[in-house]
């Protein structure tokens, strides 16, 4: 279970939660009712690793494409 950091726009406390990927994040703090903002530090690979998995998708995307338009160029 990853955990998540987060800090309140309003009052800067930092807040640690650990929670399932598919829990919903946070995003009221629970002592002002503030806006929470969710860092980068502590779940950031698991971040990075889902713009990755975008990055692949994308590339596979262009790949189609092309092999589509050389189809039809040949054809
Ligand atoms: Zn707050």
């Amino acid at each position: 279970m990853p955990n998540y950091e987060y800090k309140c726009k309003n009052c800067d406390k930092q807040i640690t939660r650990f929670q399932n990927i598919s829990d919903d994040p946070l995003t009221i703090c629970p002592s002002c009712n503030g806006e929470l903002v969710r860092l980068l530090s502590g779940g950031g690979g698991v971040i990075y690793k889902g713009s990755g998995f975008y990055v692949n998708d994308y590339n596979t995307e262009k790949k189609k494409q092309i092999q589509k338009e050389k189809t039809s160029a040949t054809s």
